[in-house]
């Protein structure tokens, strides 16, 4: 058997490599590395995708949401609800640009902003909140607009882990995730559904006015070519990344498809055990399995993992302590115990290996493993 990866790069680009090559190639002719016509042909091939009105690409992720609260032009001393069980990056450009994070917590079984939270959180200096689609699957954004609609609270959906989920709407319409709030932000980074060889990043939203503020943001603040009219940054996505990007984003759906019949094979074998909780599915999302992530017992995770480590297969934990609990945000005066949820996720997540090219022999072995040593501690 083959050694079993977390995310499977190589073989991903094993299979596009003639197409990813001449794409590379015809930008290395050109020499246009930054702002060639590639970057615009992704733009427009990521507008289509998404089915949102403008997408403007940029240099990665976190600055795809530092450039799309920029945009907002919120008021000094704003606050931010950002879920607490996440990746830092919410957090970290609401503290960077001078507002104040307020930490929501996440509901049990998506691990997605909780709105009951965000309610709780909100005050008269609340201005956004920041939804994140975590782990390859929609926040409830139902629940959040309507939040966001009664106290007049800008969204901004992080789109980073969920690229190609489908959100359907209470009266049965689907869109893309991403697409619901004011404004969405997308990574491509190498292991995200959509990913480059190397960082990348988009807002995208269906306004015309934050469209024309994001896209001068990107570019330093400019309006016309050293005319700065605002204070902006230089995030730029590579000529040669948004190349990479428009060939593979038409695969985009086939990699989603193949991780969902990985999830569904994970499931299964999971059933049989109230131990091992898989991840659950939310009716109005679909799941397109950035990650798959079971819950067990806190005293069992850390055990398991080393279980599993000591069979050759590698597991993960995303995320191993909340944002709150983190030195660099204790200053925002949340207390452990104050966020539960986040809190005991942090101690009974495992994220185990999902990629397109899992083979079935590696799946067994790996649910085999999970499951034997649940048999043994559960
Ligand atoms: C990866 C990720 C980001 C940051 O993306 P970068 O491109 O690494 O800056 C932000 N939010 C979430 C939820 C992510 O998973």
């Amino acid at each position: 058997m083959e050694d079993i990866k977390m995310v499977d790069l190589k073989a991903q680009y094993g299979k596009l490599k003639p197409e990813l090559d001449a794409a590379f190639s015809a930008v290395m002719e050109s020499m246009e590395f930054i702002n060639g016509p590639q970057v615009d042909n992704f733009a427009r091939s990521l507008e289509q995708y998404l089915q949102v009105k403008h997408a403007i690409p940029c240099a990665n992720g976190t600055d795809a949401l530092q450039i799309a609260l920029m945009a907002l032009q919120l008021p000094a001393g704003a606050e931010v609800i950002v879920p607490s069980f996440n990746y830092v990056s919410a957090a970290e450009v609401v503290a960077l640009l001078g507002y104040k994070p307020i930490f929501a917590d996440v509901l049990p079984d998506t691990y997605t902003l909780d709105p009951t939270s965000v309610s709780q959180l909100i005050s008269p200096a609340t201005a956004a909140v920041i939804p994140v689609h975590l782990f390859g699957q929609a926040a409830p954004m139902h629940e959040i607009m309507q939040l966001a609609h009664q106290y007049n609270l800008w969204v901004i959906e992080d789109n980073a882990q969920a690229l190609g989920a489908r959100y359907v709407q209470p009266d049965g319409g689907e869109v893309m995730a991403g697409t619901i709030g004011h404004i969405g932000t997308t990574s491509f980074f190498p292991s995200k559904p959509l990913g480059g060889m190397g960082d990348g990043g988009a807002v995208f939203t269906n306004d015309d006015k934050l469209a024309a503020i994001l896209k001068k943001i990107a570019n330093h603040g400019q309006s016309e070519k050293y005319k700065f009219s605002t204070i902006g940054v230089n995030s730029r996505l590579d000529t040669l990344q948004a190349a990479m990007l428009d060939v593979k984003i038409k695969y985009v759906d086939e990699y989603n498809n193949a991780r969902q019949e990985i999830a569904r094979f994970y499931d299964n074998a999971f059933a049989e055990t109230q131990a091992v909780q898989a991840p659950h599915r939310a009716s109005y999302s679909s799941h397109v399995y950035h990650q798959y992530t079971i819950t067990v017992a806190p005293e069992l995770r850390d055990q398991l993992k080393s279980h599993l480590r000591d069979n050759h297969i590698p597991s993960m934990v995303y995320y191993p302590e909340p944002l709150h609990l983190q030195e660099a945000y204790a200053y925002v005066g949340k207390m452990k115990g104050d966020l539960p949820v986040s809190e005991l996720l942090s101690r009974s997540v495992l994220s185990l290996p999902m990629h397109s090219e899992l083979k079935v022999e590696q799946l067994e072995y790996i649910c085999e493993h999970v499951l034997d040593f649940i048999r043994k501690h559960g």
